[in-house]
């Protein structure tokens, strides 16, 4: 029989998981594998709450082991490192994104594209080249490979600098790629939600015109007044679609829910490209004759590198680009779940780990 998470490895660790498909999590016992020469141990302080997390607790995609320990925006101060260690040392602020290994002799791991690699191991809900199950930053420590270590700039605050690990990565890599980053041009960001708003202020700080294209026309104040988009359009207004029909150099769609995009199509300019960052869970509708007329592209973009998400991370502090998020508690968690699935949250719950996470031995009274 293959060991419990608990007796997996010598190094004990605590955090919240689930247990099975109603996604409720609570207090779980299990361990953390010990230091290799290349490893960083830190303590963490803050998670970030995905929209991932939420599909994996649920099991929506069909690939979940029980107990899950999600988490993957995951940042904390250094306590240890391993003999081999270079990029980072004890007391530094660290985190650790959606990557916590892939093979390192592809094509993909060669040119610094690991979240492309086939072998690709994910930070929860995967198994490690050991066998042993990866574990998420719902959790009191964290060891990584320093590959997948990112220093965090030090104007950066740990909690508003958490969900860039995957939410600010997720948007930044395509607009890069794409060459959507350059001044003077027009972005359309669909969806303002975690991702979303953190597109918005990205394109911002390259100087792009920014235009944000939503269902909800409440959210045209907090996009132009608070996140500083230049303009707003309602979604099912064929008014204001019509008003902008050949206008933006590119669109990044953040949207995960089934939607039209021809719409979307049509507003690009000759040359303009559809970036898909969200991930319908149904195929979508896409229609070849407007993508012939004008030369147009639809395409898709998944997180980044390493060595993108540094640099991704590096331009947030020189910019101050930071998420707007809700801070919790640990004991808020499944409330703040069940918040997150009616997207009631302004942009990102954090959970403050390193305040609120009770030591698993005073939880079940064992001392
Ligand atoms: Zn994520
Ligand atoms: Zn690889």
């Amino acid at each position: 029989m293959s060991k419990s998470a608990e007796e997996e490895h010598r190094r004990k660790a605590f955090g919240w998981a689930a247990r099975d498909s109603t996604g409720v999590l609570s207090p779980f016992n299990f361990s953390r594998r010990a230091m290799e020469d290349g490893d960083v141990l830190f303590k963490v302080l803050y998670c970030g709450i995905c929209h991932t997390d939420l599909h994996s607790l649920k099991n929506e995609w069909g690939n979940t082991v029980y107990p899950i320990v999600p988490g993957h925006e995951i940042v904390g101060i250094v306590t240890e490192v391993g003999q081999k260690v270079e990029k980072v040392k004890v007391g530094d602020k660290v985190g650790v994104g959606c990557l916590v290994g892939a093979c390192h002799s592809c094509d993909n791991c060669t040119n610094d594209l690991e979240n492309y690699c086939p072998k690709t191991v994910f930070t929860y809900n995967a198994k490690n080249y050991d066998g042993t199950v990866t574990y998420g930053g719902y959790s009191d420590i964290m060891v990584a490979n320093e590959r997948y270590i990112v220093r965090i700039p030090e104007n950066i605050p740990l909690d508003g600098g958490a969900p860039l690990l995957c939410a600010g990565i997720t948007v930044y890599s395509p607009m890069k790629y794409f060459d959507l980053n350059k001044p003077g041009m027009h972005l359309g960001v669909v969806g303002l939600g975690g991702l979303g708003h953190v597109a918005v202020k990205f394109a911002k700080a390259y100087g792009l015109k920014v235009t944000v294209i939503s269902t909800s026309p409440n959210k045209e104040k907090e996009a132009i007044e608070h996140l500083g988009a230049d303009s707003f359009i309602v979604s099912r207004d064929q008014a204001q679609i019509k008003a902008a029909l050949g206008t933006m150099d590119g669109i990044i769609d953040t949207v995960s829910a089934v939607h039209p995009i021809l719409p979307l199509i049509g507003l690009l300019k000759s040359h303009g490209k559809l970036i898909m960052v969200g991930a319908p869970d149904r195929p979508l509708e896409l229609p070849v004759f407007p993508l012939l007329m004008g030369r147009k592209i639809v395409a898709g973009s998944c997180i980044g590198g390493m060595k993108e998400t540094q640099e991704m991370i590096d331009f947030a502090g020189k910019h101050g680009i930071t998420a707007d998020i809700e801070v919790i508690s640990m004991d808020y968690v499944n409330t703040a779940l069940d918040r997150l699935a009616k997207a009631d949250v302004r942009y990102r719950f954090v959970i403050d780990v390193g305040n609120t996470l009770t030591n698993a031995e005073s939880v079940t009274g064992r001392l």
